[in-house]
């Protein structure tokens, strides 16, 4: 029997107006039909907006104890179901079952954080000359629509959803069509903690139809969105201006290893920016730029390390990269393992899984690809591929690695690996990214801290995740002129 899924609008567990769906499947067994879930369209992102439109001025004007309750009741279930929610993690998206495990446990802490901001959503008093009091008051912004990739369907929307409820808005969101479920699990965690049932709306179905009725809806007051430059730039060009924006985008992101380093912490460094979530995070490593004298032994040690990794299901016992999560995530690291021979680049590893192995025959596993040699100019090292490849060059001095680490149009995440203070206080203040990360891989963040890219990564309307920063977002403020 096929689960028809369903989706949550003004309250009711409801299918698409007019019934149509749509498929997601496993992508380490692509015969594996995880279930059918709502093919949405215009006319259900318009009863999902009036809904959360007429339920979030009461919402707003609860108690902030009351808020921030839900936000810890949510976090609470979340843990009692993320080893299960983990499972299905890994059934829907292919990442490993350690991996999924980390996305779903951290989720409860998301929602921990974002609770007591709700308590904290403090303005600030002003001297003036024109009153006698002068204050700043936040106050919700009003229907946030969010719009999530695939590659963290978990906590890309905690880190959302968190924000947006402690501050009294109402949601809309619409998980990627890659990862459904995931989306379902969250509102249904939010709603068993008693979340008010019209404040929050889920619209399943695909990006350039729901997610484009979203952008075109009239009240929505707010958008949040994390995917890829060309949807993002899309999306700004079709909202309407009095509607607030933020957009997080990619990467091309850089781990820098300088002459000091110690050949182990680089592989160990590289490896887990590179290949760990099977290449597929924004944040991840996809190029390495090294100083000269340490180039060959890198490669060639990276080569040979990259070639130990297992990769297979993620439900498997010892399995360390799972598939890619599609077949066009597929498609498209193989075509760039293709590019970066065809450019005449060194390529060991990137190859499809054999598939005479019957574990591995249906799903879209490819090996870990280490490219050296390339030259100026590569397409792979500048465009985005968000898979298991890393490319790596040679660099004679500090300044070469700024220059290169910078010479892209995003600016996300860069790492650099050294113990010389004066090289990293410097790499550190220069670089246009908007993470600095000192002897650890690009990936892996603080949920506490600042999180956000510069240039194409980001149209940095405001900072994801840290604390109060957020609210910044998700409420605005009015300024009161009091006199007696
Ligand atoms: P990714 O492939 O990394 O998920 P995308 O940018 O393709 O990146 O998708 C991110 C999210 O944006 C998904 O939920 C997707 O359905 C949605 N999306 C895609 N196209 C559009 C669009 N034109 N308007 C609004 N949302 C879209």
């Amino acid at each position: 029997m096929t689960e028809r899924h369903l989706n949550y609008i003004a309250g009711e567990w409801q299918p698409a107006f007019g019934g149509a769906t749509f498929e997601d499947r496993n992508p380490a067994d692509e015969r594996d039909l995880i279930g059918l879930f709502p093919d949405s369209a215009a006319t259900d992102v318009a009863a999902a907006v009036a809904s959360v439109a007429s339920a979030w001025p009461a919402w707003a004007a609860q108690s902030p104890e009351v808020r921030a309750d839900v936000l810890f009741k949510a976090a609470d279930l979340m843990s009692l179901r993320a080893d299960t929610i983990a499972a299905e993690l890994t059934r829907e998206e292919g990442k490993t079952l350690n991996e999924a495990r980390n996305e779903a446990r951290r989720i409860a802490a998301n929602f921990r954080l974002y609770a007591g901001e709700a308590l904290r959503l403090n303005g600030e008093t002003y001297p003036s000359e024109v009153a006698q009091l002068v204050l700043s008051l936040r106050q919700p912004v009003g229907v946030v629509a969010v719009i999530t990739p695939w590659n963290f369907p978990l906590s890309m929307a905690a880190r959302k959803l968190g924000p947006a409820l402690a501050a009294g808005n109402g949601v809309v969101f619409k998980p990627s069509e890659i990862t459904p479920l995931m989306g379902q699990r969250l509102v249904e965690v939010l709603l068993d903690a008693g979340l008010p049932p019209k404040l929050v709306a889920l619209v399943q179905g695909k990006g350039a139809k729901v997610g484009q009725a979203i952008t075109a809806q009239a009240g929505v007051d707010a958008l949040t969105f994390t995917g890829s430059y060309a949807v993002g730039k899309q999306i700004a060009a079709s909202l309407s201006t009095d509607t607030r924006v933020q957009l997080e985008m990619g990467g091309k992101n850089a781990t820098v290893i300088l002459a000091d380093a110690s050949i182990d912490k680089a592989v160990a460094t590289i490896e887990r920016g590179a290949f760990g979530l099977t290449g597929q995070a924004c944040t991840g490593t996809s190029r390495v730029l090294v100083a000269r004298p340490l180039y060959a032994e890198l490669v060639a040690r990276l080569e040979k390390s990259a070639a130990a990794i297992k990769v297979g299901p993620g439900t498997s016992e010892g399995v360390q990269m799972g598939p890619l999560a599609t077949r066009a995530q597929y498609d498209k690291v193989r075509a760039y393992v293709g590019i970066a021979r065809d450019e005449g680049g060194r390529v060991v590893g990137g190859d499809a899984l054999p598939e005479t192995d019957p574990a591995l025959a249906h799903g879209y596993f490819v090996r870990p690809a280490v490219v050296s040699d390339l030259p100026e100019n590569s397409r792979l090292w500048r465009e985005e591929i968000f898979g298991p490849v890393v490319a790596i060059r040679p660099i004679d001095s500090l300044d070469e690695a700024i220059r290169l680490a910078d010479d892209t149009e995003y600016g996300l995440a860069v790492s650099l690996v050294t113990g010389d203070l004066p090289s990293v206080l410097r790499f550190a203040r220069e670089t246009q990214h908007g993470i600095v990360k000192v002897n650890s891989p690009t990936t892996g963040v603080s949920l506490n801290a600042p999180f956000g890219g510069l240039k194409h990564s980001s149209n940095q309307a405001a900072k994801e995740q840290g604390g109060a920063n957020v609210m910044d977002f998700y409420s605005r403020i009015k300024t009161i002129y009091l006199g007696a």
